[in-house]
């Protein structure tokens, strides 16, 4: 994931400048470890940045997924959201119950892929997979759910819901 250092120079790398409001969204972007919608950013940034309006948001995280500085995340359930990125090729791991998002550097995808593509006449290609599941501190937090869950009638309807996940 890059810091925000990091951030800074892969904007600077494209010659896309660093306006203050860029800049002020460069920090914020930090504070969110998994996936996040632009809602989530404006909540985070209104109080000290009013100027910036939601086209301003989508504008500049726009440009930033396209740098390569954000990752728009599809999820199968709920909204899709965005990630800080990684450099290089890679694939995730998404928590379905927190959002947490891990960039894995394996590929699974098979290695003469690009030859095969070629064939087809395809070419600048990229491909996605990402592994949806349930981390292990939500497991673990599911987990004492449930043993809670299990002396009262409160925690069975808990318990029941959560086996549907
Ligand atoms: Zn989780
Ligand atoms: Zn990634
Ligand atoms: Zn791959």
């Amino acid at each position: 994931m890059y810091t925000v250092e990091e951030m800074r120079r892969t904007i600077a790398h494209h010659g896309v400048r660093l306006t203050p409001q860029r800049s002020a969204i460069v920090e914020e972007l930090i504070h969110f470890p998994g996936i996040f919608s632009v809602a989530d950013l404006q909540k985070r940034m209104e109080d000290r940045h009013p100027d910036l309006g939601r086209a301003t948001l989508f504008r500049t995280i726009d440009l930033f997924v396209r740098l390569g500085v954000l990752e728009r995340m599809h999820r199968e359930e709920g909204e899709d959201g965005y990630i800080v990125g990684m450099a290089g090729h890679h694939h995730h791991l998404i928590c379905r119950v927190c959002g947490e998002v891990r960039h894995i550097d394996f590929c699974p995808i098979v290695p003469d892929i690009d030859e095969r593509v070629r064939r087809e006449g395809y070419a600048e290609t990229v491909h996605r997979f990402d592994i949806e599941g349930i981390c292990l501190s939500c497991r673990q937090k599911r987990d004492s759910k449930q043993k809670k869950g299990s002396q009262g009638p409160k925690g069975l309807k808990a318990g029941s819901s959560l086996e549907a996940i």
